[in-house]
């Protein structure tokens, strides 16, 4: 079996821009002993996510972090992808709520997609997954990557203001509550993001 590359303790790149998502990369890995920098804090240019999975999409943005600071980075790519639609919005789910991140929009565009893929029997396939990749890149363009996902079934209308994004209209396996419904510390603790981390805190610490 191949041995896994570890990244020595001390600072790590976070690759991203979003503040919210550093303050969360931040508080995970000072457990570990690293100190998480943003992308944004030095100055790095955001990349334009071109892959067609949220791999190549976590990989991309982890490698161009890298490969900019000469240092190992982190970065992730998420998204709800709904069986109905062959996976969409999946990569593009932040896209589907536009500039405005008007996610009532996007989620009305679910249920209005779910309605065109209706059945004669009126069988419409509610089932979902929100999905999360962390992939940790070094300069040289060696990639570890993780993955968190998380089944359960769509409901509409939406409920609940707790979460964010598509939260009000996801019922995760084994609940009745939506994301948006759930307290958001429950959430933190079985979220898509939350496997993803606990995979790559288990690889850091093994
Ligand atoms: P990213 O920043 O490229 O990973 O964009 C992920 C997008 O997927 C977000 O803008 C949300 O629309 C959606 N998303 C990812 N994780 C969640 C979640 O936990 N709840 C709701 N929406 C999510």
């Amino acid at each position: 079996m191949t041995q896994r590359r570890k990244p020595a303790p001390g600072r790590l790149i976070a690759a991203t821009h979003n503040p919210g998502k550093v303050r969360e990369l931040g508080d995970l890995l000072a457990g570990a002993g690293f100190t998480a920098v943003s992308a944004g804090e030095l100055g790095l240019p955001e990349p334009e996510e071109t892959a067609d999975t949220f791999q190549g999409n976590a990989e991309l943005k982890a490698l161009a972090a890298a490969r900019a600071t000469g240092e190992p980075a982190l970065a992730d790519d998420s998204g709800l992808a709904c069986d109905g639609l062959s996976g969409a919005p999946g990569i593009y789910s932040a896209r589907w709520a536009g500039p405005e991140k008007d996610f009532r929009m996007a989620m009305q565009k679910v249920e209005d997609g779910l309605k065109v893929e209706t059945t004669e029997d009126g069988e419409v396939d509610k089932r979902a997954s929100f999905i999360c990749v962390l992939s940790l890149a070094w300069p040289d363009g060696h990639v570890e990557s993780f993955e968190g996902v998380v089944r359960g079934q769509l409901v509409f209308p939406p409920r609940g203001d707790k979460g964010f994004g598509y939260d009000p209209i996801f019922v995760p396996e084994g609940e009745t509550e939506t994301f948006g419904e759930i307290e958001p510390e429950r959430k933190h603790g079985m979220s898509h993001r939350a496997l993803a981390f606990a995979k790559f805190m288990d690889y850091l610490q093994s």
